[in-house]
């Protein structure tokens, strides 16, 4: 049974792909409630006066879609705003750079000759939209962020915002080859990608599946070739943690003023 009731204002889903990302917004939870279901925590409460639930997607498309799946059902969500890592793809999208999600394909997803590769079966399309207007809200909340004097990662030429195509897949990709291939056959099919993760494309048919508005960021972790695996971790450690910390706390203030 969902926890809410109709006359409670839908709270905001704030999902978190890694334990790091999620410690610095649970320091800020007003009134921390836990609740378990579907084998995961999901954490009840406030922050900046919004109605928040926080859990993490766990990693790849299946975990991810039945937590979003679990937010909707049973918490009654009303949007889901996701932070987390990627490894960027497109030249020019570098570590410590951010990327807000427009749209999403899987990459790995491939029924064809039946249906053109990269298209979802029975969806009839092969990307899936972030919601607009909250994806603004957080491309401002994201530069905002990242203006931040004391960012641990300022880079010399200062970092970027990007705003486009994210690819989502069940895999790690960290080979300089592997990279290059999947830039240029995506590129080919007309999809250029600058980033790619393991979740949001999950998270976004979910979210057409049900009507939820979707907005995602990614900070940049990695360039997904052959130093991905080092680069990552350290990253994660040293920066993602504080990143989507600094960012969703700017988007709340945003949305307590809407
Ligand atoms: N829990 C493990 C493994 C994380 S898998 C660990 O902490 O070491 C990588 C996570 O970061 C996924 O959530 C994925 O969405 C994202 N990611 C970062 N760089 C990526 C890349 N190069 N390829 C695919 N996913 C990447």
């Amino acid at each position: 049974m969902p926890l809410i009731d109709s006359a409670t204002i839908p709270p905001l889903a704030i999902l978190s792909a890694l334990p790091q990302e999620q410690r610095g917004l649970m320091e800020l939870l007003h009134a921390p409630h836990k609740v378990t279901h579907a084998s995961r925590d999901f954490w009840l409460g406030s922050l900046h006066g919004q109605p928040v639930v926080l859990a993490l997607s766990r990693i790849g498309k299946v975990a991810a879609a039945t937590t979003t799946a679990a937010l909707i059902e049973r918490f009654g969500v009303g949007r889901i705003v996701f932070t987390g890592v990627a490894g960027g793809l497109a030249h020019g999208v570098n570590v410590g750079d951010v990327v807000v999600a427009a749209d999403f394909i899987q990459h790995d997803i491939d029924a064809s000759p039946l249906f053109p590769r990269y298209e979802v079966p029975l969806y009839g399309q092969t990307r899936f939209r972030a919601d607009a207007a909250l994806s603004a809200l957080l491309f401002e909340a994201s530069c905002q962020a990242l203006a931040h004097e004391s960012l641990a990662l300022r880079k010399a030429g200062g970092a970027c915002v990007h705003q486009g195509l994210l690819a989502s897949g069940d895999r790690f990709v960290c080979g300089t080859d592997e990279s290059r291939l999947l830039r240029e056959l995506t590129t080919q099919a007309g999809h250029a990608v600058l980033a790619v993760e393991m979740e949001g494309a999950a998270v976004a048919q979910v979210c057409l599946d049900y009507g939820v508005p979707l907005a995602v960021m990614r900070t940049i972790s990695d360039r997904a070739d052959d130093s991905a695996h080092v680069d990552f971790p350290h990253f994660v450690e040293t920066v993602a943690s504080r990143y989507a910390h600094l960012v969703i706390e700017r988007l709340l203030v945003m949305l307590s003023k809407k």
